[in-house]
């Protein structure tokens, strides 16, 4: 077997030990196979000895064929299952340029997640390795629903089973209302505290879990009471949540970009007022209430929602309100990969790891602005030059 040494400049392994200098990454079909100082003997050598590497960014919420940006997000997950591809296919594609190696796809209509998951790892299409969720769970007056819902007990459990069946790597439920749909409150609960247990207890059984999108309010504690894994987004989260979160030990999935990148809701939506002014408050409460959430010692990674390209904007934003730019790399790669459980596989370089590694000019440690400047992918050992359209960045 070829063993490829991939020479670095600076190596964050994000274990958490400190950064190092002149390491050697050693690969061997797809899986890192030692961390050292010395080229072995033989081995084909990649030179990146000017660059810090890290490993790869893990994005733990996004959908694949939406473009925020381009408005009405339920309307584009309406669309047939052709029109959806092919904008997977654009999208994940900036995805991967901007150093994403794992994503977790958070709902989609016709299984085209469970598609293109497939069609990634056969090497149809190129993109980042997917964790798919199927069909989200939404209520029929609740936010996230586009073609299919789900009410009552029975119903979110055939949901749930069906997503399972197709191939789904966990269970996402829509409990609150959004910020994106202009008929539901982001704090109010779509969905019973019974409801919620069955997609809980339906994940359990087959070994993973449900992922539940709440802003706050009942619902948010509702979901962290009957044991999802996640929290997605928790922009109207109070202390007293974050402390049940705490408790609980579950995830807080932030996801800045959505509100706050120009290519966000304020692009697509920016002419409805009813989502307007959901997304000021939203905005204002996320700059008053974060700094505390994340020094709180909740457990949190980072999601883009469909921002496609702006891993960097989100782990650019925690170091805005106050995260150390080393937590925030942790949050972007092993605390991502926790997260979404796959830790074994990703999120660290490691002997046994998949060979999943970016490469950056600049220093993230002392300027966060240079995760702007990925100039190398790789996924499974194998790297990706052809991937940097830089447009939509
Ligand atoms: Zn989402």
């Amino acid at each position: 077997m070829a063993v490829r040494a991939i020479r670095c400049g600076t190596l964050f392994d994000g274990t958490g030990s400190p950064p190092r200098r002149d390491a050697v990454v050693t690969v061997t079909d797809g899986r890192v196979t030692g961390v050292s100082t010395a080229v072995p003997a033989g081995a084909e050598t990649l030179d990146l000895g000017d660059r810090f590497v890290m490993p790869g960014l893990i994005d733990c919420h996004s959908h694949a064929s939406i473009v925020p940006g381009e408005g009405d997000q339920l309307g584009q997950l309406c669309r047939g299952p052709v029109p959806q591809a092919l904008a997977a296919t654009r999208n994940l594609r900036t995805d991967l340029a901007a150093g994403t190696t794992t994503m977790r796809i958070m709902g989609e209509e016709h299984f085209v997640d469970v598609e293109v998951r497939e069609a990634i790892e056969a090497g149809v299409i190129t993109g980042p390795r997917l964790l798919v969720a199927g069909r989200g769970l939404a209520a029929n007056n609740g936010h996230g629903r586009a073609l299919t819902s789900y009410d009552g007990v029975d119903d979110v459990r055939r949901g749930a089973r069906e997503n399972l069946r197709r191939g789904a790597n966990h269970v996402k439920i829509f409990v609150t209302g959004g910020v994106s749909s202009p008929g539901t409150t982001p704090t109010s609960s779509a969905y019973t505290r019974e409801e919620i247990r069955a997609a809980v207890e339906e994940a359990d059984r087959v070994g993973s879990y449900a992922a539940a999108h709440a802003h706050g309010g009942p619902g948010l504690r509702l979901a962290v009471q009957e044991g999802v894994g996640t929290i997605e987004h928790g922009a109207l989260a109070t202390d007293e949540d974050i402390a049940l979160m705490i408790e609980r030990r579950v995830w807080l999935i932030c996801t800045f970009g959505i509100f706050l990148h120009p290519r966000g809701i304020e692009r697509g939506d920016g002419q409805r007022p009813a989502i307007m002014d959901k997304l000021h408050w939203t905005r204002r409460v996320v700059a008053e209430n974060f700094p505390r959430h994340l020094a709180s010692g909740v457990r949190f990674a980072c999601g883009t929602d469909a921002v496609h390209g702006a891993l960097p904007f989100e782990l650019q934003t925690l170091v805005r309100l106050g995260v150390s730019s080393h937590d925030a790399l942790l949050a972007g790669t092993r605390w991502g990969a926790e997260a979404c459980r796959v830790d074994r596989e990703v999120g660290t370089l490691e002997p046994g790891k998949r060979a999943d590694l970016i490469a950056i000019d600049g220093d993230p440690l002392k300027d966060i602005a240079a995760m702007d400047r990925v100039s190398l992918v790789m996924k499974d050992g194998v790297t990706y030059d052809g991937v940097f359209g830089r447009e939509q960045r």
